[in-house]
């Protein structure tokens, strides 16, 4: 199954995009696409609509629009869940030894990659980056 990550602004602006695409990769996730994404303010309001009402919405809408991230397509099996495992909690601070968080992150803000939290709306955000690619063009021959 597939998952959406985004590589956010902190961790590209810092060089650190090679770094955790190689976490990804030894984690078993193989990548199925990929775009370096300057998202607008529209894109980035309605990227996290759900967080409208609370009081880091309008920061974390500037900090998403701040730089360039890179989207990301990974394939994996129990991808979504994984994946969250993988990056560890929104908190650093909180963020388990070894997750990209832990490793990578700034700040609760400033946290150095976005992973899609249900099969729903990885489908959904997968749609959002990557609108002229079916889901079964992005996976290699073969994969499960
Ligand atoms: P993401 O959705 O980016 O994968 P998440 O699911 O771990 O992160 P959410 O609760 O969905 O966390 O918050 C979305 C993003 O908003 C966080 O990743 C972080 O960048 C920012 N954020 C969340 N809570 C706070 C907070 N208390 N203060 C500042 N920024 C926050
Ligand atoms: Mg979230």
């Amino acid at each position: 199954m597939f998952t959406l990550a985004i590589i956010k602004p902190d961790a590209v602006g810092a060089g650190k995009t090679g770094q955790i695409l190689a976490h990804l990769e030894q984690a078993g996730f193989k990548i199925r696409a990929a775009r370096l994404v300057r998202l607008s303010t529209v894109q980035a309001e309605a990227f996290y609509e759900v967080h409208r009402a609370r009081p880091f919405y309008r920061p974390l809408v500037r900090f998403m629009t701040s730089g360039p991230g890179l989207a990301l397509a990974l394939e994996r099996d129990n991808a979504v869940a994984h994946l969250r495992v993988v990056i560890g909690a929104t908190d650093p601070a909180e963020a388990q030894p070894g997750t990209v968080r832990q490793l990578y992150a700034e700040s609760k803000e400033r946290n150095a990659i976005h992973a899609a939290d249900s099969p729903e709306n990885a489908a959904r955000e997968i749609a959002f980056f990557f609108p002229e690619r079916e889901l079964r063009e992005l996976a290699a021959p073969g994969a499960s």
